[in-house]
């Protein structure tokens, strides 16, 4: 008895841990529109520091959407995002210095053709967030060293593998030692033999605690490598739980119908 004891103060004690997680993001009621198509119809949900989260949903289920409302390049139409303690919602935000806060990296490789791997790296951090060149020289190879490709610095994106560009857009992202990093389906327009080894960089990433936010149609790196599954449905969230519980457990009729697709 002595040891369910011990054992239930245990959980008990991880549990107020997590609960102590600081939120890194929080949106609270988010809607936008595109004219009189409203995509998203008020949409809450948090991510807590080192947490991955899957966001899954059908195409046009206004992932992408919801991931420019948080990197400010749409404005919501109502409701507020918060990324730590700022409102970067409230029009008098600093929206460069909002942005400089997440990194991400998009479907497309959007990897400058005419640039070698380190100025596509590094022409960010020096023009954008005024990172010292020698600096950002440094950090770039070191991240590139990380992931086994500091000797492609000099190449060029068309000298690289689909899944090696993505992986240098995701270091591009990481310059900046980002609060949140957003990934938007970057595996969707891989060949899918290239498609293992962005999914493993990202759950590398995981390890080292970096806090994810990816929209993606990997459902068995969902349930395998997320913390939480959040579903958009209908511009609503139809389930935030963890990925047994929404992935193998729910008993909402939409969302087995969503991930019988999957099967
Ligand atoms: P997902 O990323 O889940 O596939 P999107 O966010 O790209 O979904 O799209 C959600 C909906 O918003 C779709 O109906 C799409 O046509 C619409 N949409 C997206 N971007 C725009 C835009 N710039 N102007 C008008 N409609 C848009
Ligand atoms: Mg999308």
């Amino acid at each position: 008895q002595q040891e369910t004891q011990e054992k239930t103060a245990m959980s008990e004690s991880k549990q107020a841990d997590s609960q102590q997680l600081q939120t890194v993001l929080r949106l609270d009621q988010v809607r936008k529109s595109y004219g009189s198509n409203a995509v998203l119809r008020g949409i809450s949900f948090q991510v807590r520091a080192h947490e991955t989260v899957a966001l899954l949903g059908p195409s046009g289920s206004g992932k992408s959407t919801l991931m420019k409302c948080i990197n400010l390049l749409e404005e919501v139409n109502d409701g507020q995002i918060w990324l730590g303690d700022t409102d970067i919602t409230n029009p008098t935000v600093n929206r460069d210095h909002c942005r400089s806060r997440i990194g991400v990296v998009f479907q497309q490789f959007n990897l400058f053709p005419h640039m070698n791997v380190l100025k596509n790296v590094t022409l960010g951090a020096i023009k954008v967030h005024n990172m010292p060149k020698d600096e950002a020289n440094d950090k770039a190879l070191e991240l590139l060293d990380r992931i086994g490709m500091r000797a492609k610095a000099s190449s060029y994106p068309d000298q690289l593998s689909g899944g090696q560009q993505q992986r240098v857009a995701i270091v591009r992202a990481l310059m900046c030692d980002p609060e949140l990093l957003l990934l938007d389906e970057i595996t969707s327009a891989l060949d899918p033999m290239l498609v293992g080894e962005v999914l493993e960089m990202v759950a590398e990433l995981k390890t080292k605690g970096t806090t994810i936010l990816m929209a993606t149609h990997e459902m068995s790196f969902a349930h395998d490598a997320a913390d939480r599954i959040v579903l958009l449905l209908n511009g609503k969230i139809a389930e935030n739980g963890s990925p047994r519980e929404v992935m193998d457990e729910s008993q909402n009729p939409q969302t087995i119908e969503f991930f019988s697709h999957f099967r």
